[in-house]
């Protein structure tokens, strides 16, 4: 959903265009203070929710949150700010936030995964909020950034048990420019069995469905309009064939978010998935 027009805009927009999951920024996502909306305001927007049939409510983190950070002032304001952003989800009645897993800023990997490990055990155990789960995104693989291979993330997971409130949200766009082929049904078998031995699929909590306008392994993050990138038409039509669960969150983050575009990879979306696994069960 994008930022522009307003909360009960977008919903309704998004309701009108076949979306039952939604995901939102509680703010300026390239800002430090979240918002603090007022009670009647919150409730209000549960149920305009509920009004128009959209859940799970899936909310993104700021992107300046890095809890891996070097820097003493930096790690603080994440961990307020990724704090801030949970109460609000959770006030939303939002189950799950999506954390990009940060970058330790070039004084080693293990360093500042030790430290994004460490920091989460903290704030999952520190009066986290019941109901909702932490939701680790994968990462293009850029630079120091920590997060691009399915393996780190499964053994962030490990590291914290499996009844951490914790899961995955598997961006495809990020995969492909972190190398995972998705393009074809050989590359998706071998990329999804790659994340079932390492991740294990019943942490999947989450899509984001989005085509990508770069080489795969590049590491460059730059999305696409659903079956107009590398992934294409065969390549989401192969990763929607696996067996996700019916109730999975599918999310477009696909480009010009707010223009009838939506409209167009909604249609998509549900051609490459559901419309075909119907089709070939018939068939
Ligand atoms: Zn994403």
């Amino acid at each position: 959903m994008p930022q522009k027009g307003g909360f009960a805009r977008n919903v309704k927009r998004a309701a009108d265009i076949g979306c039952r999951s939604l995901q939102v920024f509680l703010g300026n996502p390239t800002a430090w203070n979240p918002p603090r909306p007022d009670p009647k305001e919150t409730e209000n927007r549960r149920q305009l929710l509920k009004e128009q049939g959209i859940s799970p409510l899936v909310v993104h983190t700021p992107y300046l949150i890095n809890l891996a950070a070097a820097k003493e002032e930096f790690y603080h304001k994440s961990r307020k700010l990724l704090r801030q952003t949970v109460m609000n989800a959770h006030d939303l009645g939002s189950p799950f936030v999506v954390l990009h897993v940060g970058s330790h800023g070039g004084r080693g990997y293990k360093e500042g995964l030790n430290q994004f490990i460490s920091t989460l055990e903290e704030e999952l155990m520190d009066n986290w909020p019941p109901g909702i789960e932490l939701l680790l995104e994968n990462t293009a693989g850029a630079g120091t950034s920590l997060g691009g291979t399915f393996i780190s993330l499964g053994n962030i997971l490990k590291a914290l048990g499996d009844g951490a409130p914790l899961g995955i949200c598997l961006d495809t766009a990020h995969a492909w420019a972190a190398g995972y082929d998705l393009s074809t049904p050989e590359g998706v078998e071998k990329s999804l069995a790659e994340l079932s031995e390492t991740v294990g699929m019943d942490r999947i909590k989450a899509i984001h469905a989005n085509d990508t306008g770069t080489p795969r392994g590049s590491n460059r993050d730059r999305h696409a309009h659903l079956g107009e990138g590398n992934i294409g038409e065969e390549g989401f039509m192969a990763f929607f064939s696996y067996p996700w669960p019916e109730d999975l969150p599918v999310i477009l983050e696909t480009p010009e978010m707010g223009s009838h575009w939506d409209a167009i990879n909604m249609a998509s979306l549900r051609l490459f998935s559901g419309a075909c696994r119907e089709a070939s069960k018939e068939s």
